[in-house]
């Protein structure tokens, strides 16, 4: 950085934004700053026309909505599937919307964990987000072994990174299957899920990947990579809205796998009506869908996906890494002192969508920015997640955003405040 950063060469950088023009098709609050597009992605008329053409087929076709609506509810999780491949560098087959990342990891490691001989145990990381763990563990045991033996959490060298010589030494041969996040979900690290992948294959070992944090943010090549599966939520950057049906990826050559859970939208799509007490699986990632999809919870993914495709992954990226940077450098002009570490890797190549800040007083400078019209994002005990967004976040957001926590933390404003976490937070 050699010159100060100023409001100006904030709104210079925003006239130059080719994708300035997305802001637009959201519902963005003047003098609101949100900067929680990874946790809870907003609103745009794309999404919300798209249920509401939903509702409309169902107030138009009552059942016949199934094949004769606008967009028939019978294809509607494949077709979303495919428009999701360009993202995550899938074929349009190896991807399915379905099912939420909890149940997605639930019905994939029922089908991938086959232990065998001394291969009983799954490998995960000490950083992975509660749940992922919580799956393993129920998985583990349905299979009838001790978790606590047989589930191993890769160490934190420094309590929010991942050092990937690390996890490529846990790659021992009594491992069965790995679960790894593509971005930590507080410190913001990305893994280098091609490198984890070759080396788990050269170890006979099956791999998967939680894109929660990564998809909708930066591109993906998970079929050139050999990545076995992949599950993720749609509401985060992917704007479905709360309770959006998430989506997962089995890699071609896993076709034809039966799925450790069976359910009747897993058929083939032709055989599904034959009733037969024998399921014949989709040749695809469809085969790992369960029960009658969610529609109206689905139905928003179909707007927001058009704007990925017109604005392209690849550009969407390049934003969002100019974004988080000039965050940073803006950091480091405006609050050098004040105790705040930045704890997400600075490389372009090792971050994800959002920057971690870790501070003492984390839980009530969050309180203190929503008081003052910036939405942050808290991660117990001690960190607070700032997420630009490139869709719809702009220079001035960040700069605006920045201005306020200096502000915050000159006035000890936050000190109104209680250093706990709230009930969601
Ligand atoms: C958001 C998130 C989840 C949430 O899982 P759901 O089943 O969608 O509630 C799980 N894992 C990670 C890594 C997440 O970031």
């Amino acid at each position: 950085m050699t010159q100060k950063l100023t409001l100006e060469h904030a709104k210079e950088l925003d006239r130059s934004d080719n994708l300035a023009r997305f802001r637009n098709e959201f519902y963005i609050k003047d003098d609101h700053y949100y900067m929680d597009g990874n946790s809870l992605g907003l609103l745009s008329k794309r999404a919300e026309k798209a249920l509401y053409t939903s509702l409309e087929d169902w107030k138009e076709h009552g059942i016949d909505g199934w094949m004769d609506g606008v967009e028939p509810w019978f294809y509607y999780s494949e077709k979303l599937g495919s428009m999701t491949a360009p993202l995550i560098g899938a074929k349009q087959e190896e991807v399915i919307v379905t099912g939420s990342i909890t149940t997605n990891l639930h019905q994939l490691i029922a089908t991938f964990y086959q232990p065998h001989g001394h291969r009983t145990k799954i490998l995960a990381d000490e950083l992975t987000f509660p749940s992922d763990i919580y799956a393993i563990q129920s998985q583990l045991e349905l299979k009838g072994y001790n978790y606590e033996e047989n589930l191993v959490q890769v160490k934190s060298r420094d309590g929010y990174t991942l050092l990937e010589e690390d996890i490529i030494d846990a790659m021992k041969d009594d491992i069965a299957l790995i679960l790894l996040p593509s971005v930590l979900y507080r410190s913001g690290q990305l893994l280098n899920m091609k490198r984890l992948t070759e080396e788990a294959h050269k170890r006979g070992i099956i791999i998967g990947f939680d894109l929660a944090h990564s998809i909708g943010a930066l591109p993906h090549d998970l079929h050139e990579d050999g990545v076995d599966f992949a599950v993720w939520c749609n509401y985060k950057y992917l704007n479905s809205g709360p309770g959006g049906v998430g989506g997962l990826f089995v890699h071609e050559r896993h076709y034809g796998k039966r799925p450790g859970l069976s359910g009747w939208f897993g058929s083939r799509k032709d055989k599904q009506f034959d009733m037969e007490h024998v399921l014949t699986p989709a040749e695809s990632a469809g085969a790992f869908q369960i029960g009658t999809p969610h529609i109206l919870s689905s139905a928003p993914l179909l707007g927001s996906l058009e704007l990925f495709e017109e604005a392209g992954i690849q550009t969407l990226r390049e934003k969002s890494l100019s974004l988080t940077r000039f965050m940073m450098d803006l950091l480091n002009q405006e609050l050098p002192e004040h105790g705040f570490i930045i704890c997400n890797p600075a490389e372009d190549d090792r971050r994800g969508g959002h920057i971690s800040l870790q501070h003492e007083e984390a839980a009530r400078i969050c309180k203190a920015l929503k008081a003052n019209n910036v939405t942050p994002d808290f991660r117990s005990p001690n960190v607070i997640r700032l997420a630009p967004v490139a869709l719809y976040s702009s220079y001035e957001d960040v700069w605006n955003t920045i201005r306020i926590l200096k502000k915050i933390m000159e006035n000890e404003e936050y000190k109104q405040f209680e250093n706990t976490r709230n009930v969601v937070a």
